[in-house]
């Protein structure tokens, strides 16, 4: 008795497997051939305050090391050097790299930034068959970028010197 009833629930399990699978024939298709066949391209459909990569913008970016200091996890490498060639043997960033495989997107680089140099951008499609490509680098090798200078804040006293005058 128990043989037959065995046959019965695999023959009824079969059925019940194989009606989903052919009910699916005939059903619209719900893959989303991504990315090239999407009817909105996805950056769009980001919210606003997305995290995607980060970058830093070299022009404004003064090279104090306070993104490098507040990274949890060192995802962060700033070096410099004293520029020898240059007559006033300026201070000249060497390398500003970021780790964008081992950030973990916590803003904590961007908020100390004095100018914003250092900001989340909405991109987040790098795929690479190398975990080293994904470190991004600000300044290309065997290059040194001379950092930006904040214009000097009005004192107080320098304020007040100018409404007497
Ligand atoms: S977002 Fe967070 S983890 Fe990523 S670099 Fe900035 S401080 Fe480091
Ligand atoms: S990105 Fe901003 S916080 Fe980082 S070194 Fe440059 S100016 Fe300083």
């Amino acid at each position: 008795m128990g043989y037959f009833t065995n046959i019965k629930d695999t023959a009824s399990s079969i059925f019940e497997g194989m009606s989903i699978t052919v009910s699916h024939l005939f059903r619209k298709p719900v893959t989303i051939q991504y990315p090239d066949r999407i009817p909105r391209p996805l950056k769009e459909t980001l919210p606003d305050r997305f995290r995607g990569f980060l970058k830093v913008d070299m022009d404004i970016c003064t090279a104090c090391l306070a993104c490098m200091n507040d990274c949890p996890i060192a995802c962060i490498k700033i070096e410099t050097k004293k520029d020898e060639n240059s007559a006033a043997k300026e201070r000249v960033l060497t390398r500003f790299d970021i780790d964008e495989a081992k950030c973990m997107y916590c803003g904590l680089c961007t908020e100390p930034c004095p100018t914003g140099a250092i900001h989340f951008t909405r991109e987040f499609e790098r795929a690479t068959e190398s975990i080293h490509d994904l470190v991004y680098k600000f300044v290309p090798e065997g290059m040194t970028i001379v950092p930006f200078k904040q214009p000097k804040k009005e004192t107080a006293a320098s304020s007040e010197e100018a409404q007497e005058a």
